[in-house]
C-alpha cells in the first residue's frame, strides 16, 4: 500500500473531505476581499495561502521555485516547469500538511476559509479547444439527426473538435446571461432574432495544457502526459435552437461562446494516478487508430474512472427548500480516446500549444437514461420534458435555473478525491 493513499493531515475536516482530502492538493487562484489574487492550495474546507507560506521560507530548491512561478493571480507560468516542479511542490505540501508536519503554527496562520475566498480562472487562457471523445453523445446527437446513420465516418479515426472561444470562459458561481441570435422556428423558411429558447448545458473534463510545443513541432503520443498540467470540470453552455441554425458547413459558433463555466481548482495527474484505468476496449469491427495515435502505456493506463454528475436547484425548488434534482450521473470512461491521443492530434500538424491553454473533452454521457450529458439527449430534442418535485416541467433551461456539476473518484483502499463544483445560474437575456 502506497502511505500517500491513507496518510492524514493535521487539517481535521480535511480527513474524508468529499473533495479535497490530502491526497488531493489541488491549485488555485484566490483572493480575500481588498487584496491581491494569489495562488492557494485546496485543503478540506480551507484553502493554504502559498505566498504566505514561501514567506515563511517553508519552501526551497524545486519547491520553491515553482511557488515563486505561481505568483502574479495566474498560473501560466507554473504550468510551463512541468511534471518535476508539480511533483516536488506536491511532495512538500504532503508533508506540510500531514499529521506528523512540525510547521503547524505557522501554517495555520496562512489557512483561510475557503468561504469567505473568492475563485478566480487558475491560468489566462491563450487557447480553447472544445473536443467530441465522448461517443455515447456523439451516438446520441447524431441519432435525432441521422437516425440510421449516428456517427460521421471520421468519427473512429479523428479526435474531433472546433475552437472555442476562451474570452467568455469564466470560473464556477459567474451567471449565464441568456444569449440571443438568430433561430428558423419549426416549420418557417426565414430566420428569426430573440433570446433563445432551447438553452442547455454539457459535462464535460476540461484539460489544462502545461509545456507546449514550438510551431512546426508535433507531441509525441508517448510524451503527451508530460505536456498536461492537470485537470478541472467544464460546462460547456449550448443554444440549441441558435446552434441547429448555424452549424453547417463549419460547426458551432455563437451557440457555444457567450459563456463556458469551469471549476477552479487545478487536479493534477498525481492525484488522479489511483483512479487511472486501461482505456475501454474498442467495439469489435472499429478501426484501430493511426499510428501516431498508438501507445501501449497511453492504452493501459491513459483512461481515468472519474465518477461525474449533473444536479438542478430552479428558483422554486430553492423557495420551497426542495433539494438538487439529478439530472446526469455519469464517468469519464465513455471517452473514445484519450487526454494523450487528444494532445498527439492537436499537434500534429505543428500547431503550437502553450501553457495554460485549455481542452474541453466533450460531453460525457453514459448509455443508460440518467447518464446523459445534456438535456438535448435526456429530453430528446425538447420532446420529453423532465418532470421536477416542485411540480415544474423541463425541457431546456428557464431563467433562475442553476446548474451544478461534481466530479468524484473512489477506488477500493485509496481515499476519495473531488474536484470542486462548476456551477452557474441563468439569468433573463439583456
Ligand atoms: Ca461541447
Amino acid at each position: 500500500m502506497n502511505q500517500t493513499a491513507i496518510a492524514r493531515s493535521w487539517v481535521e475536516h480535511a480527513n474524508g473531505h468529499s473533495d479535497f482530502p490530502l491526497q488531493n492538493l489541488p491549485l488555485g487562484i484566490f483572493s480575500r476581499p481588498d487584496e491581491a489574487r494569489r495562488c492557494g492550495v485546496a485543503i478540506g474546507d480551507a484553502i493554504l495561502d502559498l505566498e504566505s507560506v514561501l514567506a515563511a521560507g517553508l519552501f526551497d530548491g524545486e519547491a520553491k521555485a515553482a511557488v515563486e512561478a505561481t505568483r502574479g493571480g495566474a498560473l501560466n507560468a507554473y504550468f510551463a516547469l512541468g511534471s518535476k516542479a508539480r511533483v516536488a511542490l506536491r511532495e512538500r505540501l504532503l508533508a506540510l500538511l500531514g499529521e506528523h508536519s512540525e510547521h503547524q503554527d505557522v501554517l495555520q496562520a496562512a489557512l483561510y476559509q475557503a468561504s469567505e475566498c473568492q475563485l478566480h480562472l487558475p491560468a489566462k487562457v491563450g487557447d480553447y479547444t472544445d473536443f467530441y471523445v465522448g461517443i455515447n453523445h456523439a451516438n446520441n446527437v447524431g441519432k435525432l439527426f441521422r437516425p440510421d446513420n449516428p456517427l460521421l465516418p471520421n468519427y473512429k479515426y479523428v479526435p474531433i473538435a472546433y475552437h472555442g472561444r476562451a474570452s467568455t470562459l469564466r470560473p464556477s458561481g459567474t451567471d449565464v446571461r441568456r444569449p440571443k441570435g438568430q433561430t428558423l422556428p419549426a416549420g418557417q423558411s426565414e430566420p428569426t432574432f430573440g433570446p433563445c429558447a432551447r438553452l442547455d448545458y454539457e459535462l464535460e473534463l476540461g484539460i489544462w495544457i502545461g509545456q507546449g510545443n514550438a510551431m512546426g513541432d508535433s507531441i509525441a503520443i508517448g510524451d503527451a502526459a508530460e505536456h498536461v498540467a492537470g485537470y478541472c470540470l467544464l460546462n460547456d453552455w449550448s443554444a440549441r435552437d441558435i446552434q441547429a441554425w448555424e452549424y453547417q458547413p463549419l460547426g458551432p459558433f455563437l451557440s457555444k461562446s457567450f459563456i463556458t463555466s469551469l471549476s477552479p481548482w487545478v487536479v493534477t495527474a498525481e492525484a488522479l494516478a489511483p483512479f487511472r484505468c486501461a482505456q475501454p476496449a474498442r467495439p469489435e469491427g472499429d478501426p484501430q487508430p493511426l499510428s501516431y495515435l498508438q501507445d501501449k502505456r497511453d492504452q493501459a493506463n491513459g483512461a481515468f474512472d472519474i465518477e461525474l454528475e449533473v444536479l438542478l436547484i430552479t428558483e422554486r425548488m430553492r423557495e420551497q427548500g426542495l433539494p438538487a434534482h439529478r439530472l446526469t450521473l455519469s464517468n469519464s470512461l465513455s471517452m473514445y480516446w484519450t487526454v494523450a491521443q487528444m494532445v498527439a492530434h492537436h499537434s500534429v500538424n505543428g500547431c503550437q500549444l502553450q501553457p495554460g491553454d485549455l481542452f474541453g473533452s466533450g460531453t460525457l454521457s453514459g448509455v443508460q437514461p440518467g447518464s446523459y450529458g445534456s438535456l438535448l439527449e435526456i429530453t430528446e430534442g425538447g420532446k420529453q420534458p423532465i418532470e421536477l418535485a416542485s411540480g415544474e416541467v423541463r425541457k431546456f433551461l428557464e431563467d433562475g435555473d442553476e446548474i451544478i456539476l461534481r466530479a468524484r473518484c473512489h477506488r477500493e483502499g485509496v481515499a476519495s478525491i473531488g474536484f470542486g463544483e462548476c456551477r452557474g445560474t441563468i439569468i433573463a437575456a439583456n
